[in-house]
């Protein structure tokens, strides 16, 4: 196949791993973002997020976290980076409330995920910074851990630049009929990717708005007790804690302790000054007081206020546009893309250079709110 040009539009972590593929398939790609890729504004950008198998009852997901796992390694071992710390990750089932947490050891069973599953004692002796009266049992999956998300962007960018791709900022805008422009003119390339995140649902108002909700999400940054390793992930893992709609991270680097209480929050992307609204403040506070009691009286230290797009059914978005046929979306993150980006990249890239159809489940008609049972993020 003779080379083609590609553009690849948003320089998250979608964009970036996308555009390597690409890039590392013969292409030659211009990546393209409005701002520096790796800025605060995107959905890619924190310091950490987390990397689990955990996914319901959905072994496709189940899968490409496995596979995706491996990749992030590879990755890891060739840039010579810090991306990934394998600190496990703990699901905590809630009396009476434990089907996702059920069908989720179900999904792992079949697969062949490594997995313990711990009682109430066992949690409390092998975690002991977790207080843990309501729940019934959890699930822990030893090769979970989190990625340093930040530090992946940029090295994605780095990989994808040395490979010779070509790094452009600038606005990209669509016209009535989401073609898209820039700069007043039709963008030109053989294959046009479109990785926005959650801008993605205003600059196709007619395709991707109308199966797309964006979110905010405030999460809290807790400093840890004076002297302590105790809440650091080499002795703390990844948690979910659907029970209470959060989930939370382990001290890295110097972190503080990462908890989110998932409010869904009103956010305007271009507008919003990325500080956290002070609402979540006492929520997450009293999360900490009653479910790591050791935190208790400990100081916010750092913060970030970013946003998620989610589609109905939370499943992932990559399908051609219906009316411009060298445009393809790639992106629908959910809340739960960052970790399947090495995967999902390649899916993308193999959509684009047409070696095979996309999924049902990621095309953009059809889509239908599934039950947190059915669905893969739970919610
Ligand atoms: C609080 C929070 C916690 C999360 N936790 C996890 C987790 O633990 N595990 C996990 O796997 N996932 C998690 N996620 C989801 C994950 O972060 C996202 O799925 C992922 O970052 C989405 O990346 P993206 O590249 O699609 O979007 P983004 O990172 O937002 O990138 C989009 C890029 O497009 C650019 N852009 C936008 N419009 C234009 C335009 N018109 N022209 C040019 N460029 C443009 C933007 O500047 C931006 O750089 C979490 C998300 C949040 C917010």
């Amino acid at each position: 196949m003779s080379k083609s040009s590609v553009i690849v539009v948003g320089g998250g972590i979608v964009g970036v791993m996308t555009a390597l593929t690409l890039q590392r398939r013969g292409e030659s790609v211009t990546l393209i973002d409005r701002w520096e890729p790796g800025h605060s504004r995107a959905s890619s950008t924190d310091y950490n997020r987390v990397i689990r198998a955990i996914s319901g009852r959905d072994e496709f997901y189940t899968r490409w976290a496995r596979e995706s796992r491996l990749r992030w390694l590879e990755l890891q071992a060739e840039s010579g980076q810090n991306l990934m710390y394998e600190c496990g990750a703990l699901i905590l089932a809630a009396g009476g409330h434990s089907d996702w947490e059920d069908a989720t050891a179900e999904t792992f069973d079949r697969v062949g995920v490594p997995y313990y599953k711990f009682g109430q004692q066992d949690i409390e002796s092998r975690f002991p910074q977790f207080c843990v009266p309501d729940i019934e049992y959890a699930l822990f999956e030893p090769e979970a851990g989190m990625l340093m998300a930040h530090r992946c962007v940029l090295t994605g960018l780095s990989l994808f630049r040395q490979a010779g791709g070509k790094v452009q900022r600038g606005r990209v805008t669509t016209d009535g009929s989401e073609r898209p422009m820039m700069d007043g003119n039709p963008l030109e390339a053989d294959l046009i990717v479109i990785a926005t995140g959650p801008w993605m649902a205003d600059m196709f108002p007619r395709t991707i708005k109308p199966i797309s909700t964006v979110v905010g999400v405030n999460v809290l940054y807790t400093s840890t007790p004076d002297g302590s390793e105790e809440f650091d992930m080499t002795r703390m893992p990844c948690w979910i804690d659907h029970g209470q709609g959060s989930f939370g991270l382990p001290s890295s680097e110097g972190s503080g302790v990462k908890a989110a209480v998932v409010i869904p929050d009103k956010i305007d992307l271009d507008n919003d000054e990325r500080l956290i609204r002070q609402e979540t403040l006492g929520r997450t506070r009293s999360y900490i007081r009653h479910r790591l009691p050791g935190l208790e009286g400990q100081r916010v230290v750092d913060s970030k206020f970013n946003q998620i797009i989610l589609t109905p059914d939370t499943h992932f978005i990559v399908d051609w546009h219906p009316e411009h046929e060298n445009v393809l979306f790639a992106g629908g993150c959910s809340g739960h893309l960052f970790k399947h980006a090495p995967v999902f990249a390649e899916f993308a890239a193999g959509v684009g250079l047409k070696d095979f159809g996309t999924a049902d489940r990621f095309k953009v008609s059809g889509r239908k709110k599934l039950s947190p049972k059915e669905s893969p993020s739970g919610r």
